[in-house]
């Protein structure tokens, strides 16, 4: 990571008698995107409102470019938030509403106009705007206005409050390629708390999950996909597949694993296919859906195959996503193969499905 701009250590936040933070710690690193992620009301917006000035901690420390937070109010830190509710003033002009910082800053007619021109160049909204008022825009531009006036007065952090939610899923799409193009344009950081684990995935370079107040997991999107925490970060990220097995540690300190349900041998895991957090309790391989591939015959060498019957597919356009019955497990397999015109198995059939054990990820339950 590059050098932390945001320090926030053993962070913790009372809403009177409830504790919405348990001790939160996390680095952000300048010019980073980082995306908070967890289930409702696990704390994200509150550490968000807390790096933005607009709570105050009940304990523990911040700093923002090297400097104690305490006691600095929202306007006179570097960062801009920009909230899931539009908060553009109804009454003002495009025009104002973007240069309404830099007025509060008292800087000169000429210059806010000058940088006014060039957010609404860099937001891809049309000068022919300037004149008019939020409620004649639509919902993609007025986020891109208040994207705008987030950023007019060159904040060092954006904080993002789950600022796409209302929007339809093909604006949503356009803006999230350019919110990432503007923060490779910008170097400025980026911290955005979304519930679209797949936004997460798609703009961040770390992502932080969160479960009750608490930071479960800090890593890379891939980090996070590949080589989770927890089971509740895999449920929590993408479809998973868990295989019960069993474990044998060898005397060179290497983990065996094997399974009474699938035909193949036991494999030696790879150091990095094992949890770093595996502790006691029943071990499970996580298989990602896009591991899985139909086979026939005898498992290949390293590979492992399983016999079940097609419960059900769903054609996604470029992939085709089967889920598959197999005795011993309670959930069905999920498989997703790339798409094709040509179904390779209809519901009811019989089929060998296989993966290789050794390059999944061992974990505890
Ligand atoms: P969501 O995804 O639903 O927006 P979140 O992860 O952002 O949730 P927060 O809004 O940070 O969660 O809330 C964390 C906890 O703190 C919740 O239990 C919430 O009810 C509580 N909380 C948040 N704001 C306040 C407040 N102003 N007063 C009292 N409790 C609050």
């Amino acid at each position: 990571m590059a050098t932390p701009i945001i320090e926030a250590s053993a962070i913790i936040k009372d809403y009177g008698q409830a504790r919405a933070l348990h001790g939160v710690s996390l680095e952000v690193g300048a010019g980073e995107f980082v995306a908070l992620v967890g289930p409702s009301g696990c704390g994200k917006t509150t550490l968000l409102k807390i790096l933005a000035g607009f709570e105050d901690v009940t304990e523990g420390r911040l700093e923002i470019q090297g400097k104690d937070m305490h006691g600095v109010a929202a306007a006179s830190r570097p960062t801009r938030m920009v909230f899931q509710k539009l908060a553009l003033f109804p009454h003002k002009t495009v025009a104002q509403n973007i240069g309404f910082p830099l007025k509060l800053q008292k800087v000169d007619k000429a210059e806010i106009d000058r940088r006014v021109a060039a957010m609404l160049e860099l937001m891809h909204l049309k000068p022919e705007y300037l004149d008019r008022y939020p409620a004649q825009l639509s919902g993609g531009e007025q986020q891109r206005v208040a994207l705008a006036r987030a950023l007019v007065s060159q904040p060092s952090v954006l904080l993002l409050d789950e600022p796409m939610s209302a929007l339809d899923a093909k604006l949503k799409k356009s803006l999230q390629a350019e919110l990432k193009k503007l923060h490779r344009e910008l170097g400025t950081s980026f911290v955005l708390v979304t519930h679209d684990l797949e936004e997460a995935m798609m703009l961040a370079d770390r992502i932080c999950v969160m479960r009750a107040g608490r930071v479960v997991q800090i890593g890379t999107p891939s980090d996070i996909y590949y080589r989770p925490a927890n089971m509740f970060v895999a449920g929590f990220i993408g479809e998973t597949n868990f295989l019960p097995v069993d474990v044998v540690h060898t005397q060179d300190g290497a983990l065996t694993v094997g399974s009474s349900l699938v035909t193949g041998e036991p494999v030696v895991m790879a150091a990095g296919n094992v949890s770093e957090f595996l502790g006691e309790g029943n071990k499970a391989l996580l298989i990602r859906p896009e591991t899985i591939s139909f086979i026939s015959g005898e498992p290949g060498p390293g590979q492992w195959t399983l016999i079940g019957v097609v419960d059900e597919y769903f054609i996604k356009g470029s992939s085709t996503q089967y889920r598959i019955r197999v005795a011993g497990l309670d959930a069905p397999v999920v498989m997703d193969l790339p798409g094709s015109l040509e179904l390779p198995a209809q519901v009811g059939e019989e089929v060998g499905i296989g993966f290789e054990p050794a390059r999944a990820f061992l974990l505890s339950e």
